[in-house]
């Protein structure tokens, strides 16, 4: 029996990990969608299933499992909708393997209340703990209810066993998987920080030059494969050094803060605007050609140009950019050269006075 105890521990906690590498970009938590809870209820529900068909045998008519365990986890993590989906499935289950009789009808009527029970309490303005304890007492006097009405264990020796082994063992059980479904929660929690640390700009909070690479890689090999055109702007802000000498660091901050959302604005949705270094940026502008580049370029250093940046409360100051434009594949026919032809057109874009907008063009690549 023992034995059985902790097969069907280590089947909740092998599907806890199992369930940790298909949720660790996702969000499980109580606001998360109806579809995502409608999910996490149907998965409890299956991982209730298997439990119940590993039931520990407690005497030779008598078998007890954990399967209110996975509701209990539908409830406290994603609430009561998922609640009761888990305890549905549970209950139905019971039917199409006992068929239809009185003991399958009290096995869905208990797994239904289960859920109810548990889902109500999720509900409650409770710690995660009190609605854990809330839940224990309900399951404990649920199914001491239930036991008068169908017929377990008659004799004393099934009467010890139930009240020394069941309940404590659930209780043990539900407690530690409970404790590891926090643990892989927070290694989620971690992993998704650190992941999304490790691809925004710390200060702006767009995607940092690591993060560029990649997407530019991508994006690349994708324009090529669907013969799509591709653009890309270097954005450099100018005399940005002279800024932060006479209004210091922090106001240069401030700019570099307050330009992210010009440029995530004035693009579209889908272009790709990233921190490159120091008061450098760049835009990947996808299926682009390069006279809507030129246009897009231009629209961003009107914008900045026009726009005033608070550095305190009261005081605001202006600053322009230039922007150096590569295009594929009309004038840059190896997509490879854009970084580096984007470069020479913001290089001529400083050279010939700033506040501009130049376009690489291989025609005129001599006088660069
Ligand atoms: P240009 O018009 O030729 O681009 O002149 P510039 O002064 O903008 O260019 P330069 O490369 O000489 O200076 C860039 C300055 O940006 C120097 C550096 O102190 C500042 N800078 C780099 N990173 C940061 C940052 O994170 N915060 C602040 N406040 N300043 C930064
Ligand atoms: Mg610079
Ligand atoms: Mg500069």
């Amino acid at each position: 029996m023992f034995l059985s105890f902790f097969q069907n521990a280590c089947i909740l906690i092998a599907s806890m990990s199992i369930v940790q590498h298909f949720l660790k970009d996702k969000k499980i938590s109580l606001d998360m969608s109806l579809k995502s809870k409608f999910l996490w209820g149907f998965y409890n529900g299956i991982l209730g299933i298997i439990l119940m068909i590993n039931s520990v045998p407690i005497t030779s008519e008598t078998f007890i499992d954990f399967r209110y365990i996975p509701i209990l986890f539908s409830a406290l993590y994603s609430g009561f909708l998922s609640s009761i989906v888990s305890s549905i499935l549970i209950g139905i289950f019971r039917f199409l393997i006992l068929g239809i009789s009185n003991i399958s009808l009290v096995g869905l009527i208990i797994a239904l209340l289960m859920g109810v029970g548990f889902g109500i309490i999720s509900l409650l303005k409770l710690s995660k703990k009190n609605q854990y304890i809330y839940c224990m007492l309900f399951f404990i006097i649920v199914s001491i209810a239930s036991s008068f009405v169908v017929s377990v264990p008659q004799n004393s020796t099934g009467v010890f066993q139930t009240v020394i082994l069941y309940y404590p063992g659930y209780l043990i059980v539900s407690y530690l998987s409970i404790k590891y479904v926090d643990h892989i929660l927070e290694v989620i929690k971690i992993y998704q920080r650190l992941k999304n640390e490790a691809a925004k700009d710390y200060l702006t909070g767009l995607n940092n030059v690591r993060q560029f690479d990649d997407r530019f890689n991508s994006i690349s090999q994708m324009a090529i494969r669907k013969g799509e055109e591709l653009s890309l702007l270097f954005i450099d802000i100018d005399f940005f050094k002279k800024i932060n000498d006479t209004y210091g660091h922090n106001a240069g901050d401030t700019i570099l803060k307050s330009l992210a959302p010009i440029l995530i604005n004035t693009c579209r949705t889908y272009d790709v605007v990233s921190r490159m270094g120091g008061e450098e940026f760049s835009v990947i502008l996808l299926d682009c050609s390069e006279s809507k580049a030129v246009k897009i370029a231009e629209r961003l250093r009107k914008n900045v140009e026009e726009n005033d940046f608070y550095i305190s409360d009261n005081e605001a100051i202006k600053i322009t950019i230039s922007i150096g434009i590569a295009s594929y594949p009309k004038l840059t026919s190896q997509i490879d050269n854009l970084l580096e032809n984007a470069d020479i057109a913001l290089y001529e874009a400083k050279n010939s006075g700033r506040n501009k907008v130049v376009l690489f063009n291989h025609e005129n690549n001599n006088n660069f």
